[in-house]
């Protein structure tokens, strides 16, 4: 069997089992496995793979059409040009939440000197740490309730060779009495009722990143609550929201914020994603 035989057979098997991107996933299946990247791949499709590549990638493919997420198999998700270690226990990054990151950037990058930013619900560390690689000034820590996922921040930012501190807690009581320039969370925000909806593969993923209570809005509630005793002068909230929650969102910070000024910011699907206050 060469390489074009088994992505044939991999599309085929993963669209019957009613896997959304069957073509992405079994090509990134291919270049982890055998080691090569996306052109090596196109371009060298008639090469014969031995019988441990297939029977590796034959597992990796049943674990798939099972419903696992890709991510998981692989033990890998891209974010923000960066390389982050997922697996149960911690949310996948999701491309949306890049337009969470370059909006807090953004605000990092305006400020002299050191700026002290918190990640809350950091989970793998995907947005902490990429601020901390990409904009090095920043003086991160990562807080998140567990320690499963703490434990994936570690790793992240170890093999990121980035510098940030990890705290262990819920929300800001992992922080005691700290002030950040710039806090930036993804809360978990999906409604409760909806949790048993969503597509077989965020099943695999932790209830507790994503349950948001009856409403989805708990865990805003209690960030607008107390952002701002942990909120420097002039200092900034990014929280990333659900679709259809960035004016509930916005109301509610500008309610227990005294902002100078406040608003949303759409992803690259027009979707309001992101809700920011400045004070
Ligand atoms: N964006 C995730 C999803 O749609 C939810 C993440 C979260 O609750 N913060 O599955």
């Amino acid at each position: 069997m060469n390489i074009s035989d088994w992505l044939r057979h991999a599309q085929a098997v993963l669209t019957a089992s009613g896997c959304p991107d069957p073509q992405i996933d079994a090509r990134w299946m291919a270049e982890d496995t055998l080691g090569m990247s996306r052109s090596e791949l196109k371009f060298e499709s008639d090469r014969a793979i031995t019988g441990a590549q297939q029977a590796q990638l034959d597992a990796m493919l049943s674990r798939r059409a099972s419903g696992e997420p890709v991510q998981y198999i692989l033990g890998t998700a891209d974010f923000m040009g960066l390389r982050f270690h997922v697996g149960p226990g911690v949310l996948i990054p999701r491309q949306d939440t890049e337009t969470l990151v370059e909006a807090a950037l953004i605000a990092v990058r305006e400020r002299p000197g050191a700026p002290a930013v918190l990640d809350l619900c950091a989970g793998s560390g995907c947005i902490g740490l990429s601020i901390a690689s990409l904009a090095p000034r920043a003086e991160v820590t990562l807080a998140d309730v567990s320690r499963e996922a703490l434990e994936y921040a570690r790793r992240n930012l170890h093999e990121l060779g980035a510098k940030a501190e990890l705290r262990h807690g819920d929300l800001f009581a992992a922080v005691g009495r700290e002030k950040f320039d710039i806090i930036v969370s993804n809360p978990p925000y999906i409604p409760r009722s909806e949790l048993i909806q969503l597509q077989r593969e965020v099943r695999y993923e932790p209830q507790l990143a994503l349950d948001g209570g009856p409403d989805g809005l708990d865990l805003y509630r209690r960030i607008a609550q107390e952002a701002m005793g942990h909120l420097k002068p002039g200092g900034a909230l990014f929280l990333e929201v659900g679709a259809g929650e960035a004016g509930a969102v916005l109301e509610l910070v500008k309610s227990k914020l005294p902002c100078l000024e406040a608003g949303t910011i759409r992803d690259l699907n027009g979707i309001e994603r992101v809700v920011f206050a400045k004070i």
